[in-house]
């Protein structure tokens, strides 16, 4: 499921490095622990090879023994091998137009760590902000070390489309332009030693979804926040688009000649069914109500919807009807047939799901046959950070000879 299989060479020749990483990555796909011998059948190569590439991974505290046998496995007994708790580990942070998080995900893909410190972003310098995201970052190290979790890679989420060398082309939300967020974040004491890379959210958002395995393998993820994003998930690969950019869908222009948007269009999905489009349906502008409340947003919109406040309801109504016209066009395009509601919209999935579903089974072309599904997503607000750490450990795990000791 996350386990990543490092590519061949190209004369198809398998490195050693290559051969680490299958091994990483079949402990990674495997509910149980495997054995020396299941490791060498799989990638078919002698026992003593997988004895002695089992070998430098447990050196390097990447793999580790169960202390038993691996269930089923047949012939002369066996210790189970397994991914540890405890070593190398990923550093997910997110830089979130009202928020900031961190978390750290162990080598097995458990989660030891998760902070959201919610601060309004926008309009700050991009050193001060990244100040504040560092500092967090060094709370979530000195918290898991106690515990002999290292994160030794990071990767940060940011709203806004980001080219693969990690440089923030736009981030209209955050009012970012051209900034080289990669070089600013290696710049930076303790995130430099992180080899430190930058996503967009809504793909790590997707990511998450993805390991978390309740939406199958080919899905549209969409993260509600401030903005709406989407994550295009198709058989298991996350669809970046030529330049990286693919997902904007919160750009959408869904109401012909609408209200201007930051990003420079009118009319745009999540001028209505974003963050700030709902606040103020709700009467609840997003300034006032964090100051008199303290609570997060989604809680007192939840809390709203609750209580039925119609003018809410009728926002939501508006929401749903523009993520149709939004997500038709998408689903028709790619032949995706589930639509998963994530960040802001996860929580207000008894609102929208329903009508989004009725609307997208009448308007998609293969409606009245398969009609899409509409479901909440796994994680909530977390879920872009969460994918973050994910994809650091996927890297360690694709490239693991550099946390090895140097043996002989
Ligand atoms: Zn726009």
């Amino acid at each position: 499921m996350s386990g990543t299989l490092a590519p061949t060479t190209s004369g198809g020749q398998r490195t050693r490095e290559d051969n680490l990483a299958m091994v990483l990555g079949l402990l990674a796909d495997s509910a149980r622990p495997l054995s020396r011998a299941e490791l060498a059948g799989a990638l078919g190569v002698t026992r003593a090879t997988a004895s002695s590439l089992v070998e430098s991974l447990e050196s390097g505290g990447l793999v580790e023994e169960t202390g038993r046998s691996p269930s089923g496995a047949r012939g002369r007994p066996g210790r189970g091998l397994r991914l540890p708790s405890t070593g190398p580990a990923g550093l997910g942070l997110e830089v979130g137009v009202d928020y900031l998080a961190a978390a750290v995900t162990d080598l097995a893909g458990h989660v030891r760590h998760r902070t959201i410190h919610p601060a309004e972003q926008r309009g700050r310098p991009v050193e001060a902000v990244l100040e504040d995201l560092a500092q967090l970052a060094r709370r979530a190290l000195s918290e898991v070390l106690a515990q002999g979790v290292e994160p030794v890679r990071a990767i940060v989420a940011v709203p806004g489309l980001v080219t693969p060398q990690g440089r923030v082309v736009v981030a209209p939300n955050l009012g970012w332009r051209d900034v080289d967020l990669r070089v600013l974040l290696r710049a930076r004491p303790v995130l430099s030693e992180l080899d430190p890379e930058c996503d967009n959210e809504a793909n790590l958002s997707a990511l998450a979804e993805l390991e978390a395995g309740t939406s199958g393998r080919t899905f549209l993820h969409l993260s509600g926040e401030i903005g709406v994003g989407a994550g295009i998930v198709l058989d298991g690969a996350v669809l970046r688009g030529e330049r990286g950019w693919a997902g904007e869908i919160g750009h959408a222009p869904v109401v012909p000649s609408g209200t201007p948007c930051r990003c420079g269009s009118r009319g745009c999905l999540e001028q209505v069914a974003g963050q700030e489009a709902l606040l103020e349906a709700a009467g609840l502008p997003a300034a006032v109500a964090t100051a008199l409340s303290g609570q997060p947003t989604a809680q007192q919109l939840v809390a709203a919807a609750r209580a039925g406040d119609p003018a809410l309801l009728a926002g939501l109504d508006r929401a749903a009807d523009a993520l149709t016209v939004a997500l038709t066009g998408a689903l028709n395009l790619l032949d995706i047939r589930t639509v998963v509601l994530g960040g802001l919209l996860r929580d207000l999935a008894p609102w929208v799901a329903d009508r989004l579903e009725e609307h997208l089974a009448r308007s998609t072309v293969s409606g009245a046959i398969d009609p899409p599904q509409v479901r909440a997503a796994a994680r909530g607000a977390d879920a872009a950070v969460i994918g973050a750490a994910g994809l650091a450990v996927q890297r360690v795990r694709a490239r693991p000879a550099r946390y090895l000791s140097p043996v002989a």
